[in-house]
């Protein structure tokens, strides 16, 4: 695989960009390799500055549940464009948008949108603290919000691969208020909640763990978080930046059937475009401001290009759509452990919908701990051997593979030939 224009971009960027990335696992430092810059995509296509085609499963880390550049999407764009780029003034398209949010989660009786999962996260906990006359919020070891000062305790994600799980520069008093419990422990989190009677604000969980690689929860462990909540008189926050709109058009929340006080939006519901928001109980959100005293603003919040692209993108979430998407995530799944079976090499598929990852361990994973057994120098050289078979894997080993309505089987079944072939390398 020739990549000399990739290794010459990258040189370059490394003298003016941190790393020469913007978001720090893009750089394939823990998977030993140097980025591949992309010129262009399409489908479930990725194409670098080299000319080298891969089938993609980071998919932009998420939002892409339609491929890359659907051409019902470009052509949406194509038309808003010329009718201005941003207002800084309300526009109908954020009401249609927040609108289909609430059709399809019924939880967010009030929606309010920002520009990142990062925004939404720290924004909600701002409403939790205020709501609730309380500081401190609990978290999973493993789980990530975004990058905000009070989630960069233990956090998944980039965090996590880069070995920062707690990044210096977060203060010490920001620090102290974020309580740490175990994935799929209910004692664990029992057990900080009386540690801390009184003091709670917010629990924040991803409901379905997707940053420490794909960590779907137990049986019981989200209808007791909202227990929990309910006893010790804290919100209980559902991330769904990753799960919402993609393990179930109603997210994580519909699946297991728990309501939580508040929710966290990102990735799908920008549609590639960048958008996140946040909602929940009226009387909550009706705290935010203008409506309330706690502050929150964005200059490009609600911008008409992104909502733009969120309205097309919820509007294509049809229930063949998860079917189709189920029926290739567990056909990728069972080759992965296939071909790890075949190969001798000890591997654990978690698999969720469309969310995929391969754990190079033979232990069970559930929590953070079991998912940092995990050998990451093995998972290196399965990235390595599969890019170089055309096929682009999350850059991590803890980071889950995504398919798309524009993966097809013919696209998943080259894949597990690939890791076939890369399992038998790593077993001899
Ligand atoms: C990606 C992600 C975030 C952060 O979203 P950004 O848009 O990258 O700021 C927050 N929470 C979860 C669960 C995520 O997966």
């Amino acid at each position: 695989m020739n990549t000399t224009t990739s290794a010459r971009l990258f040189k370059r960027a490394l003298g003016i960009l941190p790393g020469g990335v913007d978001s720090p696992v893009r750089a394939f430092k823990s998977v030993g390799a140097s980025p591949l810059f992309i010129r262009r995509a399409y489908g479930a296509r990725l194409e670098d500055v080299d000319g080298n085609v891969f089938v993609d499963y980071v998919m932009s880390w998420g939002p892409l549940i339609h491929g890359h550049a659907p051409r019902g999407l470009v052509k949406a764009l194509g038309r808003a464009t010329p009718l201005g780029t941003s207002y800084g003034a309300p526009s109908p398209l954020e009401v249609e948008l927040a609108l289909r949010v609430r059709k399809l989660m019924p939880s967010l009786e009030r929606v309010r949108f920002v520009s990142s999962g990062t925004e939404a996260a720290m924004s909600a906990v701002r409403v939790a603290r205020a709501a609730t006359g309380r500081d401190k919020i609990i978290k999973f070891a493993g789980c990530y919000h975004g990058h905000a000062d009070a989630f960069l305790v233990q956090a998944g994600s980039g965090a996590l691969t880069l070995g920062t799980p707690t990044s210096p520069g977060v203060t010490k008093a920001a620090a102290a208020d974020t309580l740490v419990a175990t994935y799929n422990d209910l004692a664990s989190v029992e057990k900080v909640f009386k540690a801390n009677k009184g003091q709670v604000a917010a629990l924040c969980v991803e409901p379905i763990a997707g940053n420490m690689g794909l960590v779907p929860p137990a049986d019981g462990f989200l209808r007791g978080l909202r227990d929990l909540c309910d006893k010790y008189g804290a919100l209980l926050v559902f991330d769904e930046v990753i799960s919402g709109f993609r393990a179930a058009p109603g997210g994580a929340q519909q699946v297991y059937g728990v309501t939580p006080d508040m929710t966290c939006l990102g990735k799908i519901i920008g549609g590639g475009l960048p958008v996140g928001a946040y909602g929940g109980k009226a009387e909550v959100m009706e705290l935010v401001s203008p409506a309330g005293p706690v502050y929150q603003a964005g200059t490009l919040s609600g911008n008409p290009l992104a909502m733009t692209a969120g309205i097309w993108c919820l509007d294509q979430l049809k229930p063949k759509l998860y079917k189709d998407l189920a029926a290739l995530g567990s056909r990728l799944a069972a080759g992965f452990a296939d071909a790890a079976r075949e190969a001798g090499v000890a591997l654990q598929v978690n698999a969720f919908g469309s969310l995929v990852t391969p754990f190079f361990t033979d232990r069970q994973v559930r929590d953070y701990a079991s998912a940092t057994s995990a050998n990451t120098e093995l998972y290196a050289k399965f990235f390595r051997g599969m890019l170089a078979r055309g096929i682009y894997p999350p850059p991590s080993q803890f980071e889950a593979w995504f398919l798309s309505a524009a993966h097809t089987k013919k696209d998943v079944d080259k894949t597990i030939a690939a890791a076939r072939e890369v399992m038998r390398e790593l077993a001899s």
